[in-house]
């Protein structure tokens, strides 16, 4: 980026796509060169770097064994277990081809998908990249997801292996996978042919079902010496699908390609998290999320820096672990949550000042709004920039920043920023879809092309792609789906979700696959689900039920009775992530006179504000019900 400011090299990224892209694919190892940068040919497909051939394995591990070989890439930390490895590119390098052979072994191959199901163990990190040299395609499917979630998910991707291990641990209880997936594969229509297991020797009961079940460690044993060929794969190939949620039950298949996701990452590793190869990154999230995919997993690797995977919460064995880690491990730049920086806070403010934290260069915050005196405190106890980053599964790396590309810009709390080279962001208004002025709420959208390493489409579903994302506005541009406002000097402020989707501690759930577990109980007649404002969590899951039948609920028992066995389902079905914090018993829910369920109404009554436009209510006695529900939480 030769530009001089900020805002010329935005403009050159945005003007000149090609000329920018260009010269940044240089940063990874292409096995063929590209023969053009940019086919925009079928919008809003953009294809990046046509013809060229890459490998994303290669780029993240092979490529460092001449100059660090030595060098650790992985370090793996458990306070669960109390286990601590360092692998170096030499032996992730080992690891990895080990992996990629008992996949190979399994049949997996170019284009075929693996559902990676795991808690947070280095085991999960060798199978994505082992799919990654093979040219497979993984889907990480997160670990607090239960059968239902996963079944969904096996569906869609239809994988010819399932990559599990018996247990993860949670402050200090174990969970069992196992069994989840034993549930998801009798759910689902299109199973696995096998189950690889890795045995952390946690579960001590756990069942194998012969001739689908195998054993990880057995299979590694004789495959110790292979030698795997890194599969070549044209730019555009699938690297893998994520699921995320939206307004729908059922969850869309983020489509990332390879080429372009590589060269965004990488750019992204210097001008965005400015981390260097040899440096210590450490980012706290899970491998389930996006920002595990590419900020422990790909982009410090593709950058040669060694990652931390660290399985534990904040706060055990107390709330000095993560600078404890951030000493040892010399750590520079660290990437966590406003969740867990809330939780943090709450706990003994000495353990802040335990360790020497000195090596830290700065500390990025992303997956939900970053409120100002949360960014304050974390700031000023760490003496450390706190940089508010915004982005979506969609696009895999940062849309808005305040460290958006050549320069860093002056910091205004509550704001996440300016937009990142490549995202051409603007602000439309709902109804009329154009610009809004400064200060004017509207919603984020960015004209298309995409930059490299957002999604290509949506899994085996172009048309889904097309309408979920680029119809909603009379020109064809990608919508966020976030209300956001800019000021005067062209910082935005995202004010929230547009649609029907929950963030709850920076995870994203959908209304809808929440409502669609709770009506699958027999009890349930109707059911609304919203996500309600909390000081910790951002929000939390709160739904309003319509019994079948009202005398079931009528006293406290009863009431209590059903909000327990509704719950339960939630965790059965989708898991204990997407449980409502609170469950209230309504004879009628809001409604348009269509039929349309006012959710907004409902949360705005839950959040204490006015509940909006009414005009189109059916039976204002609805309103009511759920003001006295929230009145009167025990029924
Ligand atoms: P996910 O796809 O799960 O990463 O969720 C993406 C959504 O999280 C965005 O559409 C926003 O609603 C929210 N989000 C992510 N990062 C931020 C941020 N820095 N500030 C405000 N909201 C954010």
């Amino acid at each position: 980026m030769p530009q001089a400011s900020y805002a010329d090299s935005h403009r050159l990224s945005i003007e000149q796509p090609e000329v920018f892209w260009a010269e940044q694919a240089q940063r990874i190892v292409w096995q063929q060169p590209f023969s053009r940068v940019l086919d925009f040919s079928q919008p809003p497909f953009a294809r990046w770097f046509v013809d060229g051939t890459t490998n994303l394995c290669f780029n993240a591990v092979d490529r460092h064994l001449l100059q660090r070989p030595d060098q650790p890439a992985l370090v793996y930390i458990s306070t669960e277990t109390g286990q601590e490895t360092s692998y170096s590119y030499r032996q992730l390098h080992a690891e990895v081809n080990r992996c990629a052979a008992v996949l190979r072994a399994q049949g997996v191959g170019k284009g075929e998908r693996v559902i990676i199901y795991m808690p947070m163990i280095a085991e999960a990190i060798f199978a994505m990249l082992a799919c990654a040299r093979l040219g497979a395609i993984h889907s990480v499917v997160f670990g607090g997801f239960a059968s239902h979630s996963l079944a969904s998910r096996i569906d869609d991707a239809r994988p010819k292996v399932l990559f599990t291990a018996d247990a993860g641990m949670r402050g200090g209880k174990a969970i069992h996978y196992k069994p989840l997936v034993d549930e998801a594969l009798k759910l689902a229509q299109h199973p696995p042919q096998s189950v690889i297991i890795v045995d952390r020797g946690i579960d001590q009961n756990l069942q194998r079902v012969p001739g689908r079940d195998l054993d990880y460690a057995t299979l590694r044993e004789q495959h110790l010496q292979a030698s795997v060929d890194v599969e070549w794969v044209e730019s555009s190939h699938p690297s893998y699908i994520l699921y995320t949620s939206g307004t729908t039950g059922k969850p869309k298949g983020v489509q990332r390609d390879t080429g372009g996701y590589a060269v965004a990452l990488a750019t992204s590793m210097q001008y965005i998290y400015g981390g260097q190869a040899g440096d210590c990154m450490f980012t706290t999230s899970d491998i389930g999320w996006v920002v595990g995919h590419s900020y422990i997993v790909y982009g410090p690797l593709l950058a040669g820096m060694t990652s931390i995977i660290y399985e534990g919460t904040p706060v055990r064995p107390d709330a000095a672990i993560w600078w404890k880690i951030v000493e040892q491990y010399q750590v520079r730049v660290m990437f966590s949550s406003p969740t867990a920086i809330r939780v943090l806070k709450k706990q003994d403010p000495a353990c802040l000042m335990r360790h020497d934290v000195s090596s830290l260069k700065s500390l990025y915050l992303a997956g939900e709004p970053l409120d100002e005196p949360t960014a304050r405190w974390i700031s000023d106890a760490l003496r450390v920039d706190v940089i508010d980053n915004y982005w979506q599964t969609e696009t895999g790396w940062p849309i808005l920043s305040a460290q958006p590309g050549i320069e860093p810009l002056p910091k205004k709390f509550g704001s996440p920023g300016k937009p990142v080279y490549g995202f051409n962001v603007k602000l439309l208004h709902e109804a009329s879809g154009e610009p809004v002025a400064d200060e004017e709420k509207g919603v984020l959208v960015i004209k298309p092309p995409l930059p490299p390493g957002c999604l290509s489409t949506v899994w085996g579903d172009d048309a889904r792609f097309v309408k979920t994302y680029f119809s909603n506005f009379h020109q064809q541009v990608y919508s966020s789906f976030d209300w956001a406002r800019r000021d005067a000097d062209g910082y935005y402020f995202i004010l929230g979700r547009a649609d029907d989707v929950i963030n709850v501690a920076g995870h994203r759930l959908g209304t809808r696959e929440i409502e669609e577990a709770l009506s699958s109980h027999a009890g349930v007649a109707e059911v609304a689900v919203v996500g309600v404002a909390d000081e910790l969590k951002g929000q939390v899951v709160a739904a309003f039920v319509v019994a079948k039948d009202a005398a079931s609920v009528a006293d406290a028992t009863g009431h209590q009775a059903l909000e327990k066995a509704l719950m339960a389902t939630v965790d059965q079905q989708l898991g204990a992530i997407a449980r409502p914090a609170k469950i209230h018993f309504v004879a009628l829910l809001p409604k348009t006179r269509s039929g349309k369920l006012l959710r907004r109404s409902i949360q705005a009554l839950a959040e204490g504000r006015d509940p909006g436009d009414l005009t189109t209510l059916d039976d204002p006695g609805a309103l009511e019900q759920v003001r006295q529900a929230l009145l009167n939480p025990a029924g």
